[in-house]
């Protein structure tokens, strides 16, 4: 009867106008009406990417893009560096290394971000590598790499491709792909862009066109080329998720009835700071520093004491609260409270007040309503603003 409060990093909760677009009546794809919906969308979205360049639809999860993006750029056996500070940095090295490609990892603890000066020290030695990897958002910790300045690195250090996952944030995460220089940029629908998962959205540079026209790639399925030429036509090359794309542009409807893209922005930035001051307030500890911290998710760390496996299992079965556990070596010893795509400052008081419910179960001494007057406080300083 309750319904799930569903505080993960991906799927997240679905607008109900977004469930009503995907229920509309089914249609071709090699159809004028499909060409209309296709066109009309991924123009919209373009703003979500900040690029001019087309956006293309895979009928996928957000790995597939990604091992899209490594197979139709480089070839077995080139340098690439990948830039991981995480579980799903870590994803993409096994990708590369599936594909024979000569890894070289820059990995940092989880928990911190790659700066820039990081990533010019590692590239000084190396000069023949084809592209740079990189996660924009690493969901296993809630860091939000400085994207633009690594970019800017490569470009200023190398002629490597800049090639970013953006699957956990880019929805509600400013994303300059043009200007800030990123080749290729890929998300999934399940987690920012407020859609079930099965839809993953790309974009490709001239640059990076220029590097997979050249490159012999034996991707049949993921081909980036056979993608360009249908989207010329306004479709794509094989059957599309179309009720994913009927959401899709229902997202884009919210997006701007929220005013538009910036906005949508500024509200993850309140969420990400009412949900960060809440758990200072409780004494929870934070897995990432302000500085670098993710406008999507937030990693907590259990305060001493706490049984987290157990706490975490009574938020969901008393509560209907359910959060993400940690993963690898984190799991046990962390929570990831996701707070993006269709949420909003009024759901984190709500998941808050559960938290604190939780803990008075518990025994854990805390001042009751600390945390929520704490995210209350953020929020209604950004309603003055
Ligand atoms: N990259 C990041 C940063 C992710 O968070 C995820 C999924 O959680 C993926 C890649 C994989 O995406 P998918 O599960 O849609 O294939």
């Amino acid at each position: 009867m309750y319904p799930n409060i569903l505080r993960h990093p991906g799927p997240t909760p679905i607008p109900k106008k977004v469930e009503l677009a995907m229920a509309q009546n089914m249609i071709s794809h090699r159809t004028e009406e499909f060409v209309k919906l296709y066109r009309d969308t991924t123009e919209r979205v373009k703003t979500v990417f900040g690029t001019k360049q087309d956006i293309l639809l895979l009928p996928s999860g957000g790995t597939a893009a990604l091992e899209a993006a490594v197979v139709n750029t480089v070839s077995p056996g080139d340098e690439v560096v990948v830039i991981t500070v995480g579980a799903f940095g870590d994803y993409f090295v096994s990708i590369c290394e599936k594909y024979g490609l000569t890894v070289h990892k820059l990995a940092k603890s989880w928990g911190e971000a790659c700066t820039k000066e990081d990533l010019i020290d590692f590239l000084k030695p190396l000069s023949s590598v084809k592209a740079v990897f990189a996660t924009y958002n690493e969901t296993s910790t809630g860091i939000l790499n400085p994207i633009s300045e690594l970019a800017e690195v490569v470009r200023n250090h190398s002629d490597a491709l800049f090639i970013v996952d953006g699957v956990s944030c880019i929805g509600g995460a400013p994303a300059e792909m043009d200007e800030w220089g990123i080749d290729i940029l890929v998300t999934g629908s399940q987690k920012a862009m407020m859609l079930p998962p099965g839809l993953a959205l790309l974009a490709v540079s001239e640059r990076a066109w220029k590097v997979i026209e050249a490159n012999s790639t034996t991707a049949y399925y993921l081909n980036l080329l056979s993608y360009r030429d249908w989207a010329s036509k306004g479709m794509t090359p094989n059957t599309p998720a179309i009720s994913l794309i009927m959401g899709l542009s229902a997202v884009c409807d919210l997006i701007e009835e929220e005013g538009g893209f910036s906005k949508t922005i500024e509200r993850h930035e309140v969420m990400k700071n009412m949900v960060r001051e809440s758990m200072k307030a409780l004494s929870f500890g934070l897995l990432t520093n302000d500085q670098y911290a993710s406008p999507t998710i937030t990693a907590i760390c259990a305060p001493e004491g706490l049984d987290l496996p157990a706490y975490l299992g009574h938020l969901k079965k008393k509560y209907h609260l359910d959060f993400a556990g940690g993963l690898g070596h984190l799991q046990g010893k962390i929570f990831r409270f996701g707070h993006m795509g269709y949420c909003f400052p009024s759901d984190i008081l709500q998941a808050v007040s559960l938290m604190e419910a939780g803990l008075q179960d518990f025994g854990y001494q805390f001042e009751p309503g600390a945390g929520v007057n704490a995210a209350q406080k953020v929020f209604l300083s950004s309603l003055r603003k």
